[in-house]
């Protein structure tokens, strides 16, 4: 189930050349314009009776068609801590290429993190992950997860998985989509069972690099065609 208090996004990194928000697709999905979206207060409306239009015990992915720590979102971000902190019947999962404003983008009472917030921090190549994951860890987060999508090039996670619970990994998709391999996959796969990671590859992208053959695989085959590979270690978890 996904919740966007808030919709639009731009260009922060290499990973989002070829975002729906930009080219051919952006009339009709996106826009870099931020607005606050007629959901904004979904996890907090109620029914006549009184009762949580969300019910309880679900995750809800926050923000994955925008960008939670956006600076234009920074006075609205008040009110959605305020929600998630009201809903801890919910998890909010929250999956971010701007975890560098994650310190100037918290409520006063976070402390060492809410229970019901899960951050993925998203690095798509060696250099975002050696500056983007030394940050995320150093801040307060009760539970956390790397998401290397798109997947650009091999990364070394090695030094970083001691701190997450969590990594998914997943192609990236569209005409121009760049090319996804699945040694590069495999590699974080190893990374992860060394570490005692759960793993999740989510999806090929559009250009996918097997065995020496690169397939051209339709945006709605590319989770099936991951699942196919049965490489996932999710531990009876996946997170979304
Ligand atoms: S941060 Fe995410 S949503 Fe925003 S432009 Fe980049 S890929 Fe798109």
């Amino acid at each position: 189930m996904n919740w966007e208090p808030w919709t639009g996004c731009y260009k922060v990194s290499e990973g989002c050349t070829n975002c729906y928000f930009y080219g051919p697709h952006a009339k009709r999905y996106g826009q870099n314009t931020i607005t606050k979206t007629d959901k904004f207060d979904w996890p907090i409306r109620t029914k006549a009776n009184g009762e949580y239009n969300i019910k309880g015990n679900k995750i809800l992915s926050t923000c994955f068609a925008t960008d939670f720590f956006l600076p234009e979102a920074d006075e609205w971000r008040k009110d959605v801590w305020a929600m998630i902190k009201q809903r801890t019947d919910i998890d909010f999962l929250i999956l971010t290429k701007r975890i560098d404003r994650f310190p100037v983008s918290l409520p006063a009472d976070w402390g060492d993190g809410y229970e019901n917030v899960n951050i993925g921090c998203t690095v798509e190549n060696q250099e975002l992950a050696d500056y983007r994951l030394p940050l995320f860890l150093s801040y307060p987060i009760k539970r956390r997860f790397i998401g290397c999508a798109p997947l650009l090039e091999a990364i070394d996670l090695t030094p970083y998985l001691h701190g997450v619970d969590h990594v998914t990994v997943g192609g990236e998709t569209g005409r121009d989509a760049r090319q996804c391999d699945y040694d590069w996959v495999l590699d974080i796969r190893r990374q992860c069972v060394d570490a005692n990671v759960t793993f999740w590859f989510k999806n090929t992208g559009s250009f996918f690099k097997h065995d020496g053959v690169v397939e051209k695989i339709n945006p709605f085959k590319q989770s099936s065609r991951a699942k196919e590979l049965d490489i996932s270690i999710l531990d009876g978890k996946r997170l979304f």
